[in-house]
């Protein structure tokens, strides 16, 4: 077990991180350590090594000691403000040092005076897995005692040690971000320094951070215009280096995109200062959601959840840890998957603070010494809380609710519990409490929820987000004045002027209901015409269906005026578990979405598993290319077992006949031959049932190419999309770098699209479109110019694809679609939508 001994670098008294009048250092965010408070102005090197950075300003050294540890010494608070004055550094960065080699001399009195304190914290990065095993008392210190005893597994060290040998390479950029390194932007850049063959460090402020960790990142409190220096050490240094880089300017393409030409960030409107008190008993608060609600004053309370603070040994919690976060992750994977845009956003937030290595750095550090699994857990996320809200930046403190949100996610979980769901509501509702999690929203009944009244909160909070997404009217930051509302009590939220009347006159509520009576007519004519069978233009039937995933997103789809649903993803009951679900919980799963359907049809796609959706049940032989391997039918084949079990599940649905099953991953017709096979001795063995209706999916070339003899024999052909433009592109559908040009309008898709659609036509089988592309306003058109009849969207998607159906005709739609299979590329044919439908919109 490799061991590091790292000595004082000053002379003064020694104190524990937690004095340091810096959330950064106190929270441990840049590794864990001791502070010392100096009497002498000389820093030595407290351990060898190589000298790895020096800050600029002269007032911080970090060297790679043996084993890959990183150790800083960062001489006073903020003394980057300096800019070098009072400094001087006596090593470069590249030069190997002994321990007791002087490295900084300083003017104590200068510095004193200029820096909001001298308390010198001297951390060691966590990433070598190497811990803390003892650590010098409080109280005096000369420089060359032992300081911090250090021990840990030799395997994590030997990359860093690697990489140690190589020269660390830099990058200072401009932070063009209006927000600055907010949460976004930070889990880009942590992705791609995860993806990096280096390790990345983002300094600024004078303090570095790994750049592995969203919540490190964040706590840098890089604002608008702070320049930051990227640094990269590893074979992959470079390529690292313009990796960041690309993601700062794609997170800026993206803010521009998503407020073009906005000055000021979206924050809510605040007509006076929230929380007062204005006339007739109104309380002020900040618009997150505009809209109006009459309703019933409802509080929420949050379970409290205990933990006990001894743990039963490290080995048994780590291990209870990783169980808790991997059942947590599986979780919100499947919940981000079938929700809209804003709910996946959240999801992949969470996720990312699910997996930050400082955060789990931290608990593991606790279980190591002596706590348990739920104790390290929440004291690692209310160490990252208390670190962001000391940054006093209204963004990085909406943040906290997310880490509370992932802390209990997973404190249930350790008890093996899934965090309740459907909190009782009365009928029209206005929701009052001091905040809320995301996650408590989205597990209310929406039916019943009018407003929601936070005390706290802010206007771009991730819970302002989904309430949005919800249509539910809420102001934030009302401050504890919302306490003394008396429960049940009526009151009137009039979220666009941002006040809360608690002791309305008959009149206020007859004209927020008049109000609100008008927005909600509103919405239900939106949702009405959406309601009625699709006819283009020329009156051509165009259905419109759901992709759906779970039984919500079929109620969801039937409210939003689907007409069916086009693909029940049926793999979410087959991952992140550690047995198949048996043919009971099959039926009654797929039944729950079949009642949702009322009496709508149902295609069910029988388990896409294997390749990038592994099972841990079912070994599969290590694959190289796994796109390319045992995927969808593939696997279905190979384990017979599964596939007749999910079969007689599918094939027990009732009605006989509301489903319809779809076949992923179709290469050729002997797998529809030997799926029918199947399901003929199925059928007759459930006592002489009718087969149902068999579909293909077209998501290989191959398969698009050879859908005439597919056509044949199927019943229908569903593209998927998805895939289609991966295989036909080679490029992977999840690759980041390739992202802008994976685009299924590329002549090349198109084309597979005409020969799949062509030849389904041509025999009369249904062609019906589920991959993404079907919602795509340009894409629309030319898909039903090819002779598509079916697009299967997801469900909030349904209303503006209907409405965009309706104002097209057939032959336009041909006419532009054949001049679209003559173009060159992706961007041709978009542009070339654009020109000829500028309704539809070309652009992505
Ligand atoms: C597709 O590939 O287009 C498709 C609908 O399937 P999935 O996205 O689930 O692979
Ligand atoms: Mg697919």
């Amino acid at each position: 077990m490799p061991t590091l001994t790292i000595l004082a670098p000053l002379d003064g008294w020694c104190a524990p991180l937690e004095e340091v009048p810096d959330p950064v250092f106190a929270g441990r965010l840049l590794g864990d350590g001791l502070a010392i408070d100096p009497v002498a102005g000389l820093v030595v090197a407290p351990c060898g090594g190589e000298v790895a950075t020096v800050a600029a300003g002269g007032h911080a050294v970090s060297l790679r000691a043996e084993g890959g540890v990183d150790v800083l010494v960062h001489v006073g608070i903020d003394t980057v403000q300096l800019a070098g004055r009072g400094f001087e550094v006596l090593v470069r960065p590249g030069q190997t040092v002994a321990a007791g080699d002087a490295l900084i001399r300083f003017d104590l009195d200068a510095v004193a005076r200029a820096a909001k304190s001298l308390m010198t914290p001297v951390v060691v990065s966590a990433e070598a897995g190497l811990t803390i095993r003892a650590r010098h008392a409080p109280g005096p210190v000369r420089a060359g005692e032992v300081l911090l005893e250090l021990s840990g597994a030799a395997a994590s060290a030997a990359a860093p040690a690697r990489r140690a040998a190589s020269a660390e390479a830099t990058r200072v950029v401009t932070v063009g971000l209006r927000h600055g390194l907010h949460a976004r932007p930070a889990a880009l850049l942590s992705q791609r320094a995860r993806e990096a063959d280096a390790e990345v460090t983002i300094e600024a402020h004078g303090k570095r951070a790994n750049a592995r960790s969203v919540v490190a990142l964040m706590a840098l409190g890089v604002r608008h215009r702070d320049q930051i220096s990227i640094h990269a050490r590893g074979p992959g240094a470079a390529a690292a280096l313009d990796a960041l880089a690309a993601a700062l300017e794609e997170a800026l393409r993206v803010e521009a995109g998503a407020h073009p030409g906005a000055a000021a960030p979206p924050t809510g409107r605040a007509p006076r200062a929230a929380g007062a008190r204005g006339d007739g008993g109104a309380l002020a608060g900040v618009v997150a959601v505009p809209g109006y609600a009459v309703g019933v004053a409802t509080r929420i309370e949050r379970p409290e959840i205990d933990v006990r603070e001894p743990g039963a040994g490290a080995a048994h919690e780590s291990g209870e840890l990783e169980r808790a976060r991997s059942i947590v992750r599986a979780r919100l994977t499947r919940v981000g998957e079938v929700g809209g845009a804003t709910r996946r956003e959240i999801v992949a937030a969470h996720v990312e603070f699910l997996d930050d290595p400082l955060l789990n750095e931290t608990a593991q550090e606790l279980i190591a010494s002596g706590k348990s699994a739920g104790y390290a857990w929440r004291a690692a996320i209310r160490r990252s809380i208390a670190v962001l809200q000391a940054l006093g930046d209204e963004r990085l403190r909406e943040r906290a609710d997310d880490l509370l949100d992932v802390e209990s996610h997973v404190l249930f979980a350790l008890a093996g519990e899934a965090r309740p769901m459907n909190l009782p509501l009365p009928e029209r509702a206005v929701l009052f409490a001091d905040e809320l999690l995301p996650s408590e929203l989205v597990a209310l009944d929406r039916e019943r929820l009018v407003a929601i009244c936070l005390a706290g909160g802010g206007a771009t909070s991730h819970v302002a987000i989904l309430a949005a997404a919800m249509d539910v009217p809420m102001l934030v930051g009302m401050g504890e004045a919302v306490r003394e509302v008396a429960e049940g009590s009526t009151v009137v939220v009039d979220a666009e002027h941002g006040r809360l009347d608690v002791a309305p006159a008959r009149e206020a509520v007859q004209a927020a209901e008049r109000l609100a009576a008008a927005r909600r007519a509103g919405r239900a004519a939106e949702r009405a015409a959406a309601q009625a069978d699709c006819r283009a233009a020329d009156g051509t039937r165009i259905e419109v269906y759901a992709n759906v995933g779970e039984v919500a997103d079929a109620v969801a789809a039937v409210a939003n005026g689907a007409e069916g649903c086009g693909l029940l993803r049926t793999e979410f009951l087959f991952i992140d578990r550690d047995r198949a679900p048996d043919e009971e919980e099959q039926l009654l799963a797929y039944q729950a979405v079949a009642d949702a359907l009322r009496g709508r049809p149902l295609v069910l796609r029988l388990m896409d598993v294997g390749g990038d959706k592994p099972l841990r049940y079912l070994p599969l032989p290590a694959e190289g290319n796994p796109a390319l391997g045992l995927r969808g039918i593939r696997t279905a084949l190979r384990r017979p077992d599964l596939l007749r079990t999910q079969l007689r599940a599918a094939l027990r649905v009732a009605p006989p006949g509301a489903v319809r099953l779809l076949l992923p991953m179709i290469t050729d017709v002997a797998e529809l031959r030997a799926v029918r096979t199947i399901i003929a001795e199925l059928c007759a063995e459930l006592g002489g049932r009718p087969p149902p209706s068999i579909g293909v999916m077209l998501e290989t070339p191959a398969a698009a190419l050879t859908a005439d003899h597919l056509a044949r024999e199927a019943d229908f052909l569903s593209i998927g999309s998805n895939d289609l433009t991966q295989y036909a592109l080679a490029m992977d559908r999840g690759h980041p770098e390739l992202a802008a040009r994976i685009d299924a309008l590329h002549p090349a898709v198109l084309k597979l699209v005409a020969a799949a659609a062509g030849a389904g036509t041509a025999v009369g089988r249904v062609v019906a479109v589920c991959g993404g592309v079907a919602a795509d306003p340009a894409a629309v058109p030319l898909l039903i110019g090819l002779g598509v009849r079916e697009l299967s969207v997801v469900p909030a998607a349904i209303p503006a694809v209907k409405r965009l159906v309706q104002s097209l005709t057939i032959a336009d739609c041909a006419a532009l679609a054949q001049r679209c299979l003559t173009l060159e590329s992706a961007a041709d044919v978009r542009a070339q939508v654009a020109r000829t439908l500028p309704t539809a919109g070309g652009a992505r």
